[in-house]
């Protein structure tokens, strides 16, 4: 059996009529760029988050950037965030010309450790930023505490976790989240995209403004101030607002799935961890065992494809040298690199394919299921 990681194949098989309704109807109007279609997503997005306010964006990387400068991070700050995340989280903050303070993780739940926090936060911390990694909110509820202490900002990443809940909110449970649209992510569109959903009207404006050359609505050639170019293609938002629909039926089939990996692979492998009272959404089902290299082999010539997220901690990339962080300086973070494995995941996975899955895996390691 052939088991690819993701398989956006089949999912645009079972919503081929609405999608290709919804590029027609774009296309045929030559209505490419913002408008009432991009808007009427943005509305959807924002009320299925329980939010006021979405402004599309180009990429989930724009997202973080233009929350970040929305937020008013700049030269000097300090943003405290993870290094087990992907690097865009990072990125972000650096490209608003701040600089990125790691905390470890928790070790069972892989997210921010919010106990950590307090002894990260120097004159210059500006704002927190949890990374909702793998689909599972981090601990909001001590991260608001700590920065309404300590007067500080908030922004989640929340790039993989749409429809996630903790205590049945979601995000943004703060005042604003950065979301991506990358076609692998729960909610997927077919290129780039991303969004800002905030409950702060302020925030919305600026966003929607340094999206688009700092133009405030309506007026076409007079610009407020400098902006740039950061919009989402409305042909995005309109298979975006196609799909939305389905996301909460994918949500529960990827719980199903991890319901299932876990019933079986329970005492083979470390099981991902969802805390008492949250919505985990599985954007990513990661394994951990001390042979992830060797099972990994071991699935692959059994035509299961897998993934690594993430193999190289953010403050040990080449591109992060520059910060001087040596190895040893996040144990937990670290440690957890070297024996991670995510197995497939997507709404479309049969119960046989994740039962064939779990065969090799049990396999490896001489059990039997
Ligand atoms: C995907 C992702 C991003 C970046 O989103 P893009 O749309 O690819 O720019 C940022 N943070 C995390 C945790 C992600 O998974």
């Amino acid at each position: 059996m052939k088991i690819p990681f993701v398989d956006l194949k089949t999912q645009y098989r079972s919503i081929q009529a609405e999608v290709d309704a919804a590029i027609r109807d774009v296309v045929e109007n030559t209505a490419f760029i913002e408008g009432p279609r991009l808007e009427a997503f943005e509305k959807d997005f924002a009320a299925f988050c329980r939010a006021s306010h979405c402004a599309g964006v180009g990429s989930g990387t724009d997202a973080l950037y233009l929350a970040l400068k929305a937020m008013g991070v700049g030269p000097g700050d300090e943003v405290i965030t993870v290094s087990h995340t992907y690097i865009a989280t990072a990125e972000a903050i650096s490209f608003a010309s701040a600089t990125p303070v790691f905390v470890d993780i928790e070790s069972d739940t892989m997210l921010m450790d919010a106990r950590r926090i307090e002894a990260a936060i120097t004159s210059r911390t500006k704002a927190i930023l949890p990374v909702h990694l793998y689909g599972q909110l981090a601990d909001m509820d001590t991260v608001l505490d700590i920065a309404k202490k300590r007067g500080l900002l908030v922004l989640e990443d929340c790039a993989q976790a749409h429809a996630a809940e903790l205590g049945g909110r979601r995000s943004p449970i703060g005042p604003v989240a950065a979301f991506s649209f990358y076609p692998g992510k729960n909610l997927g569109a077919y290129g780039d995209a991303g969004g800002v959903v905030t409950h702060d009207p302020a925030i919305h404006r600026y966003v929607t403004e340094i999206r688009n050359h700092g133009r405030e609505k309506k007026a076409k050639y007079e610009h407020a101030r400098l902006g740039f170019g950061f919009r989402m293609d409305t042909l995005q938002a309109a298979i975006l607002r196609a799909k939305l629909p389905h996301l909460e039926d994918w949500t529960e089939k990827r719980r199903a799935h991890a319901r299932h990996y876990s019933e079986r692979l329970k005492g083979v492998v470390e099981l991902p961890v969802e805390r008492p009272g949250r919505r985990h959404v599985f954007h990513i089902y990661p394994v951990r065992t001390d042979q992830s290299s060797a099972l990994r082999a071991h699935l692959e010539s059994s035509g299961v494809s897998t993934n690594c997220h993430y193999p190289i901690p953010v403050h040990l990339q080449p591109a992060y040298a520059s910060l001087g962080i040596k190895r040893g300086a996040l144990p937990i973070t670290e440690t957890c690199t070297e024996r991670l494995l995510s197995l497939p995941m997507y709404p479309d996975l049969t119960p046989d394919q994740v039962d064939y899955v779990c065969d090799r895996v049990l396999a490896f390691f001489g059990r039997k299921g």
